[in-house]
């Protein structure tokens, strides 16, 4: 048998073959890494058309001086829900599978998160679920490793990386594919967005308080639009890029203070990569998120149910384990302060892993010695 002679098929990669060199079947997350000679295509009508949305966005910025107060009101109102559609929607319930909505929640989320425009539902979950588990690779499809502009606006902007196309054909989305409403959105979904993202926005402050078309075109649509999606991108970008790792530093995402405040508690980002099931995205409750805080409201009233939220002695391990060392209670200042942290629990993952409501955030603390 000569050597080249095996029962195992070789890949043959021809010189035109460019996808074969980033052929990523069977492979694992950590053995895709980043390809920094890797060279994008750049979709010229996706560049330039958002180079159109921001000057008209930029525009309605202009116009919030000369126009009736409530058209301002209106577009913040409209960024607020818009995101608790994207935060609570699309990130926590849908892409995490973190609680389950009754359907009158659901419908309206899906109304919400077409008003924020970021594509139907199950592409938005898709690319948000191989963000997860390709993270900062080239299989993901803002993979931060490549700068902030790119995992911020630039992903979107160029062909996607062979990795991304071919690894998405993975994603597992059989449970989107059983909800109707889902379906429904991604079937309509250009119809669906005139209505919720563009002639409803744009008609109510004409209808109601006599606001020029002009002001509410540029405010109600494009200013507002823009808005909302630097606020969303902000989680791709900088809440993998400026901050912390208290729970696992061998994770790129960070817990990064700025974000969690412009995004409604999404900037809690090295915790909620490491356990991207709870549906507090961070280790701390309402008090510390604005999309925490509605889930909680929504549960309460009984539009949310089965909430899932980590064990406290499973964040501890973690923490311990594969900490930087920051995190307030466990990390290196906090242990030089106040001596050892007494460390005996064992982790359970079975208790309260699905469903525990308990509020960790009052919890009491032992110090030894
Ligand atoms: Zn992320
Ligand atoms: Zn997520």
């Amino acid at each position: 048998m000569t050597p080249g002679n095996t029962s195992i098929p070789q890949r043959v990669i021809s010189k035109g073959d460019k996808c074969s060199n980033y052929d990523t079947h069977l492979k694992l997350p950590s053995q895709i890494g980043t390809d920094y000679g890797f060279k994008r295509k750049i979709v010229w009508f996706n560049a330039l058309g958002f180079v159109a949305l921001h000057l008209a966005a930029l525009y309605g910025y202009y116009l919030c001086l000369h126009a009736r107060f409530f058209t301002v009101v209106w577009m913040l109102a409209l960024v607020l829900v818009s995101g608790l559609g994207v935060t609570i929607g699309a990130h926590r319930m849908y892409s995490h599978k973190a609680f389950k909505g009754a359907w009158p929640l659901r419908l309206a989320l899906i109304m919400l998160h077409t008003l924020a425009g970021q594509n139907c539902m199950y592409i938005w979950v898709r690319d948000h679920r191989q963000h997860h588990k390709y993270s900062d690779t080239d299989a993901d499809p803002h993979n931060a490793n490549r700068g902030f502009f790119f995992s911020h606006i630039g992903w979107l902007m160029c062909k996607k990386h062979p990795a991304v196309i071919s690894k998405g054909k993975t994603i597992d989305l059989s449970d989107l594919e059983a909800d109707s409403l889902v379906m429904f959105q991604k079937t309509f979904y250009k119809s669906l967005y005139a209505i919720f993202a563009m002639a409803l926005p744009i008609a109510a402050p004409i209808y109601f308080w006599n606001e020029t078309y002009l002001n509410s075109l540029f405010i109600s649509y494009f200013a507002r639009y823009i808005m909302v999606l630097h606020f969303t991108w902000l989680v791709n970008s900088a809440a993998h890029l400026y901050g912390t790792r208290p729970y696992d530093e061998t994770l790129k995402p960070v817990e990064c203070y700025l974000i969690k405040w412009i995004s409604a508690g999404e900037g809690w980002h090295n915790y909620h990569h490491a356990f991207p099931w709870d549906y507090r995205a961070a280790e701390f409750g309402s008090h510390y998120s604005l999309t925490t805080f509605v889930i909680n409201i929504l549960a309460a009233v009984g539009l949310a149910y089965d909430l899932k939220v980590a064990p406290y002695t499973m964040v501890q391990h973690r923490t311990l384990r594969a900490g930087d060392g920051t995190h307030h209670i466990f990390g290196k200042e906090a242990q030089i302060t106040h001596g050892d942290i007494p460390y005996t629990q064992t982790p359970d993952v079975d208790e309260g892993y699905f469903g525990d409501l308990k509020d960790n955030s009052n919890r009491s603390l032992t110090i030894k010695g």
